[in-house]
């Protein structure tokens, strides 16, 4: 295993941050792999599992490339207020540091499009090379101004090196679930995540997307051309539980799903298992966000992956300034109006009007 130590921030006082990249080199020639975890500081289950990962590795050497990038937004990990890691936004703009990833713009776009004409007749492996060259450079062109857009480009230039990218999230107060293109659902099972979230290719900021998307318009233009290209590349943002915690134990678990991912894709050498478990799969539109109505403090009464039904109760929420003469006035109850399974719950006790208190996928 190789390591590097690239410059992430320069803070205020003057002092550098900077954060490790670990690399495989694999024995074979399979699909190269990126890794990375904690883009969103608070969300630190993914470190667990890449250290489960290079333990791994480092007795079952791979058949492909991996690059691993654990710490990959070390600004964001050291973002702590009280006893809580505020880690999800730049404080200074307020931008999500998942939305920023590399998106061609106009110019950029016609140049994807030349790109296609001008190589249309390369061998498929040559021009993906030259495509991913293309790519990077347009992407490191563009590494600067506001570092949410700094940190987000860096981050692309690295997994755009590679065919299959893995971004390992938390959500709030989450069950275990996963985002991918629609394009990738079966192969999507493999990870043994019960709860995956698919979207189409769009340029919607997150790295997942942002790493299909230049590959999608170079098939299309190719395609303009009268030339097939496969869409090989896969992108999967990963979701394993919940922010602030960090366990090994849960880890080796999730690293069991990660591997046979990696057996899947012939990067590494192990047997693949098809997996057993009842998928809950839907779009990302039915994906619902349950906002809160009223205000208070809220008794939840569902956890995260269980399944609800319409009309059921998913909370109470008490607020002491509807009191009058019984307590019945100051209780408000949240009523599910979908059937589905609840993937992500408010990670406080304490909400106002308006507040997103859950997230449910519908069955
Ligand atoms: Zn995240």
């Amino acid at each position: 295993m190789d390591r590097k130590e690239i410059h992430s921030r320069t803070l205020a006082n003057g002092q550098s941050l900077t954060s490790p990249v670990f690399f495989f080199k694999g024995s074979s020639t399979g699909p190269k792999i990126y890794i990375q975890a904690s883009m969103h500081g608070a969300e630190v289950q993914g470190n667990a599992v890449i250290f489960e990962l290079i333990k791994y590795l480092e007795k079952n050497p791979p058949l492909s490339d991996i690059t691993i990038a654990p710490l990959i937004n070390p600004y964001a990990t050291n973002l702590k207020l009280g006893e809580y890691s505020f880690g999800r936004f730049e404080p200074t703009s307020g931008r999500n540091y998942n939305r920023y990833y590399f998106k061609p713009n106009h110019e950029q776009e016609m140049m994807i499009e030349q790109f296609a004409s001008q190589h249309k007749n390369k061998e498929w492996s040559e021009l993906k090379s030259l495509f991913k060259s293309f790519i990077i450079n347009l992407a490191q062109a563009d590494q600067k101004g506001e570092y949410t857009h700094k940190i987000n480009h860096q981050a692309f230039c690295l997994a755009f090196a590679s065919d299959i990218c893995l971004d390992m999230h938390t959500a709030s107060h989450s069950a275990r679930h996963l985002y991918t293109q629609d394009y990738l659902e079966e192969e999507s099972k493999s990870f043994g995540i019960k709860n995956i979230i698919l979207s189409p290719v769009i340029k919607t900021g997150d790295l997942e997307g942002a790493f299909v998307y230049p590959w999608l318009r170079l098939q299309q233009e190719l395609q303009k051309l009268s030339v097939k290209a496969p869409l090989e590349c896969s992108s999967y943002t990963l979701e394993f539980g919940s922010q602030e915690r960090f366990s090994l134990e849960s880890a080796k678990e999730d690293l069991q799903g990660v591997l046979n991912f990696l057996a899947l894709k012939k990067a590494i050498d192990k047997n693949y298992s098809s997996p057993k478990e009842e998928f809950h799969i839907n779009t990302f539109e039915n994906y619902i966000s349950i906002y809160t109505p009223y205000a208070g403090l809220v008794d939840y009464k569902v956890s995260p992956g269980q399944k609800v039904m319409k009309g059921e109760v998913l909370a109470e929420i008490i607020n002491f300034h509807h009191l009058q003469t019984n307590t019945k006035e100051a209780s408000q109850l949240l009523i599910s109006e979908y059937e589905g399974v609840i993937i992500n719950a408010l990670d406080s006790s304490i909400a106002h009007e308006g507040v997103e208190v859950f997230r449910l996928l519908k069955s």
